[in-house]
């Protein structure tokens, strides 16, 4: 499997035989996977979305968004424990780009990802029962 790593953003080579979890890159020693949510942006989102093999899910939000604060450890608790699932988040204020690009009309909108493919969008916030329903859902 190829993973793009999440520090340096270089692919990685990954043996079916080793967890996505378990892994560092080989480039610059970083944990593959993060068990906290990444930032994206306009700059590096391209170069890790579409290049990595692991599913990520996105969440779209903003600073002035009392949704998007609300479900914020929400999205944080289960970012660690879907371990086969990347879990980032876009600032959409900071990237106007991706946001424009995605059509992203209300916050917080989640996208789930694989590579260039949408496998599935939710807007509006979600609470740790619906959200773990929703990616379940997705991801069997
Ligand atoms: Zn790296």
């Amino acid at each position: 499997m190829i993973v793009v790593c999440p520090s340096c953003f270089k692919k990685n080579n990954l043996p079916e035989d080793i967890a996505v979890s378990e892994a560092q890159c080989g480039q610059c020693d970083h944990d593959l996977w993060s068990s906290q949510p990444i930032a994206l942006n306009d700059d590096n989102f391209m170069l890790y979305v579409p290049n990595t093999e692991l599913p990520v899910l996105v969440d779209f939000w903003a600073e002035w968004c009392g949704p998007c604060k609300a479900m914020a450890p929400t999205f944080e608790r289960l970012a660690g424990e879907y371990q086969n699932v990347q879990f980032a988040k876009v600032d959409t204020e900071a990237a106007p780009k991706l946001s424009q690009f995605f059509q992203i009309r209300s916050i917080p909108s989640l996208i789930l990802f694989k590579q260039t493919t949408q496998l599935a969008r939710s807007a509006g916030a979600m609470n740790a029962g619906q959200m773990q329903a929703w990616l379940n859902a997705q991801l069997n």
